[in-house]
């Protein structure tokens, strides 16, 4: 019977309703990088809310917009949920699919690496995005047997991790940082919102309220930098002359930690002068036990000239023995007759041109703001000093009574990092807090465990191409830190080895490869073909690349014979982004609220300044459809594929699943992927045995552990003795010995010296020596961006750039249901003077055009960005129909990509003829140089549609 025909009530408002079941659990957030701890509020089985976990170390119970939002992405209408197969006979990008079950996936996908494994194992490339399980991934590539492996860094922020660990073995985000607890001075440099969200604006607070003095220099004042005590506008690209310029300024007014300098820094060893094969390496002591330093093996066998006994001395112990005085000025002969000065001198050299009026006419920053932020950076470091009642003992047995506070901090990110000038940018910032004696000093900048490395860290990248072997894994991993020309990954003619390049004379310090490349050199052969491509959590098709409309070309690209030339995609991700379209197969991923994951010590942990920190994620609702998280996919291929590290002596299975693997895989003795709760009964921690119920331990302990170190090891522990021996005990280093900072890279000289053909050894082909010889140069310098130099700045006169905004993460955001609302689409931000300049009105459309491409967009005027240059978000622009979302909405209508007007690639010419394109990239790095695109604006006209430009469709 119909109900409106029954007696029975609608609704009886007395009857009791069943009482729900009301739980929370707790896990870690993953709308954005920081990595929070959030407690899940579930009513009977299903998401309520979500609020920051106040007992997580990293948060304390604070949570952002995003944070919040996770159950609209929960519920996302984006979603994958089940694998998909290419129809036959379409094409990539119409995005038709048909269901598979994972059992005919995992059979196609075990076929064909089987295949690749048994016969060329270089043919599978696997590229991740922002993951955070990059010990798996790796692992997986080296068992697999192939070294094109890497994740997102090559085109987030690997020169701002490159360029500081190169120099103090240490860098900013998780890492290291800021000290605000005890910093008088903060000086934040191109960052606006970035990978330490809520920690960072937690202790900004306190220390504003605590009376300390907050400066953002920043093209753009927006994020953190709105509440700054002062903003200095600053022209994007340049702060490698600022910092230059403040270096020089420090120097010639004596606002220096000389003793600081002396003891810790590389800044009193002898550099050879004479031009011979060692021309502008340390010279060092020939005794044939103690080896020559320069590839990192041998760091500590150097000189420096003490100053009272007018004499050369071992630079350890003697050089900082009592009683010695190792110069830093002047220039000295050895008792071979070889010309050395002390590195500081070299640098002394380098900075003298380096005026504040030279600075000012690059960074349209006055000259006299430079000189006053010098002197409050020197002031507030060596005049407002203080010290901390902490004794601890250096690496030379030194017994320092106190602990000196040095209370200027900095922190910066990828507005340094994301030019082609961006290494030595960052160096030189690394090396003006080095100068400051700033480095984990109270107040300072500060490491987090398992930092700091050695310099250069002990993790040398695969480079033999003889042992890429058929069916054998790897001697080493993919990715690493080369030291010298005789670890790059290249070939006996200095080709590359590797798809993106990276470990190559292109880009020899490339630490976390070049995705960026990737599509590109895959579809021009470049050094080989390629079969399959694994794109993990990556939107390569939109957002994730320069250069996008060629880059979705290429993807579809065919031979002659019609054969794909990238002949098979594999993508894997969560929801339906511009990427899923073009895959041949698609994996679906969970959510991080339906699995397994880690934060993990062996790869990006949670650390504090006191203590190291793990966490991981615990599944806290069911898995949506068929979605399969990742990690599982990989551990289930690596068991079908029998790599050694998956496959048990007698030939079976390893590893049940994800967790189990997480468990009982030890990297080394006792140490494993999750440093709490180890031992068989879980009373060990850092390291111990394997605990079988160690996720569980985690789980009921807000999926985190942390370990405080005593306080004799919070600072000072590049040199701190205590904590050398207890990091290398815990296996997070090699070796105990102190980590001087290098004021003066040997490293970097050891490349120029090849490219000049004055080294033994490899030799970068002819095309790339003075590329090598001009950006390897071992003092820091800046250079223009290198896409100035083939743009004309007249037509071009305008800079442009992007910046993730607070309330999204990627794209990743722009399909949530709440953050549409604070964002649904995006305008082109520029300062009133430059739009009336270009008749453009505020809100009106206009045109933006680099030598690359151009967009129209709608333009907002903004007294907080500098008149030279404009600014976006990025990633809310999508594609039509993409991301699930309606035909027509405002993210494909109205917003758009500045990515269309960025080249992957940049024309390269050398003196001798040489031609053709090189990545538009850092030359040291590669490291993508998105902020160096130049551009200009004009109005629209009346008469064209009010819709950005380029319209895409995302199903073809
Ligand atoms: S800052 Fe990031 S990790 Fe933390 S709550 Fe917000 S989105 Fe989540």
């Amino acid at each position: 019977m119909f109900k409106f025909l029954s007696r029975a009530p609608l609704h009886d408002a007395t009857a009791t309703a069943p009482a729900a079941v009301r739980e929370t659990k707790t896990t870690t957030c993953y709308m954005c990088a920081c990595r929070c701890g959030i407690r899940v509020h579930l009513e009977n089985g299903a998401l309520r809310y979500i609020d920051g976990n106040p007992n997580h170390p990293l948060n304390q119970g604070v949570i952002c917009a995003k944070g919040s939002a996770g159950i609209m992405k929960q519920v996302s209408p984006a979603r994958l949920t089940q694998p998909l197969l290419r129809k036959p006979g379409s094409e990539r990008g119409a995005g038709e699919f048909e269901p598979i079950s994972w059992e005919r996936a995992f059979e196609l996908l075990t076929e064909r690496l089987q295949t690749i494994r048994s016969t060329d194992p270089k043919k599978f490339a696997l590229f991740t995005g922002r993951d955070q399980m990059q010990a798996l991934t790796g692992l997986f590539a080296r068992q697999f047997g192939t070294p094109n492996y890497a994740a997102h860094g090559g085109f987030c922020s690997v020169n701002m991790a490159a360029g500081m660990i190169y120099t103090i073995g240490g860098s900013f985000w998780e890492f290291g940082g800021p000290d605000l607890d005890r910093a008088k001075l903060f000086v934040m440099i191109g960052t606006a919102e970035d990978h330490h969200s809520n920690p960072m604006k937690i202790a900004i607070s306190k220390f504003k309220r605590a009376g300390g003095r907050f400066i953002s220099i920043n093209p753009v004042r927006t994020g953190y930098s709105a509440i700054a005590d002062e903003w200095i506008p600053i022209k994007p690209g340049t702060d490698g002359a600022l910092f230059m310029a403040l270096l020089h300024e420090l120097i010639a007014h004596d606002l220096i930690d000389r003793p600081f300098l002396e003891r810790f820094t590389n800044a009193p060893q002898l550099v050879i002068l004479d031009e011979c094969d060692r021309e502008g390496l340390f010279a060092f002591d020939p005794d044939p036990t103690k080896g020559p330093p320069g590839d990192g093996r041998h760091p500590h066998n150097k000189l420096v000239w003490d100053l009272p006994s007018q004499s050369v001395r071992a630079a350890y112990p003697e050089g900082i023995a009592d009683g010695c005085e190792p110069a830093l000025e002047g220039r000295y002969t050895l008792p071979d007759g070889t010309r050395v000065a002390p590195a500081f001198q070299l640098l002394r050299e380098r900075v003298a041109s380096c005026t504040p009026e030279w600075a000012a006419a690059i960074t349209g920053i006055a000259a006299d703001r430079i000189r006053k932020l010098a002197r409050e950076l020197g002031d507030t470091a060596l005049k407002q000093a203080f010290e901390l009642p902490i004794p601890w003992t250096d690496a030379w047995g030194k017994v320092h009574p106190t602990t000196q506070a040095r209370p200027v901090a900095f922190h910066a990110m990828r507005g340094l990092a994301a030019h082609s000038n961006g290494f030595q940018t960052v160096r030189s910032l690394a090396v003006l807090m080095s100068l400051l004696g700033t480095i984990d000093a109270p107040g300072g900048f500060r490491h987090k465990a398992p930092y700091p490395r050695h310099i250069v860290p002990n993790y040398r990248a695969f480079n033999d191409p003889d042992l890429i072997k058929p069916n054998t894994p790897l001697n080493t991993a993919p990715l690493g830190f080369p030291a010298s020309p005789e670890e790059l990954a290249v070939y006996a003619d200095g080709s590359p080895i590797r798809i993106d390049h990276a470990f190559s004379w292109e880009h020899p310090l490339s630490a976390h490869g070049l995705m960026h490349n990737v599509i590109s050199n895959a579809t021009k052969g470049d050094p080989y073909r390629i079969d399959t491509l694994l794109i993990f959590m990556s939107n390569m098709a939109w957002n994730s690349t320069m250069n996008t409309l060629a880059v979705r070309e290429m993807l579809n690209r065919k031979h002659a014979d019609g054969q794909y030339q990238i002949p098979f995609l594999v993508v894997c991700d969560a929801f339906q982004s511009e990427t899923v379209a073009f895959a041949d197969l698609v994996l679906p991923d969970t959510t991080y609220l339906e699995r397994h994951d880690v934060m993990s010590m062996l790869d990006r942990p949670v650390s504090e300044f006191d203590g190291p920190v793990d966490s991981v994620r615990v599944p806290v609702l069911p898995i949506t459809g068929q979605c399969k998280p990742f990690q599982e996919v990989l551990i289930e291929l690596a068991s079908r594929l029998e790599f050694p590290a998956f496959t048990t002596a007698e030939g079976t299975r390893k590893f049940k699943d994800y967790p189990d693997f997480v468990v009982n895989f030890e990297a080394q003795p006792g140490i494993g992927f999750l440093m709490g709760w180890r031992g068989k009964d879980g009373t060990e921690h850092l390291r111990g045995a394997p605990n079988p119920n160690q996720w569980a331990m985690y789980a009921k302990n807000n999926c985190v552990f942390q370990h405080h170190l005593p306080e004799s090891m919070h600072y000072m522990r590049n040199w701190n003795r205590a904590y050398l021996d207890f990091a290398k005990d815990k296996g997070w280093r090699q070796k105990n010995d102190p980590v001087q900072l290098a004021i003066y890279s040997d490293t970097l000289q050891s490349f120029r010296l090849a490219a000049q053909g004055k080294s033994t050894g490899r030799q970068p082909p002819d095309h790339l020596r003075q590329r090598i010889a001009t950006y390897f140069d071992p003092l820091p310098f800046w250079y223009p961006p290198l896409e100035e130099a083939c743009t004309d700045l007249a037509a071009y006169p305008l800079n442009a750039i992007t910046q993730r905004p607070m309330a999204m993460y990627h794209s990743w955001d722009s399909q949530n249901a709440w953050l549409r609302q604070i964002h649904s689409h995006n305008y082109l931000q520029v300062n009133p003077l430059t739009a009336k300049a270009a008749g453009i009105d505020d809100g009106g459309w206009c045109w933006v055009e680099s030598q690359w491409g151009r967009v129209r967009c709608m333009l907002r005027t903004s007294e907080a960005v500098e008149p030279g240059t404009v600014w976006t978000w990025n990633a809310i622009g999508k594609a039509d129909g993409a991301w699930q979302l309606a035909p027509g909405s405002d993210e494909a209508r109205k917003g758009f990509l500045l990515n269309h007007l960025i080249t992957e690639e940049l024309p390269f010419a050398t003196a001798s003829g040489a031609s053709g394109t090189i990545s538009n990239s850092d030359p040291i790095t590669g490291q993508a140089g998105w902020y160096d695109v130049r551009v200009r604006i004009r109005p629209a006209s009346a008469d064209e549609a009010d819709e950005t430009f380029p319209q895409v469709n995302a199903h073809g």
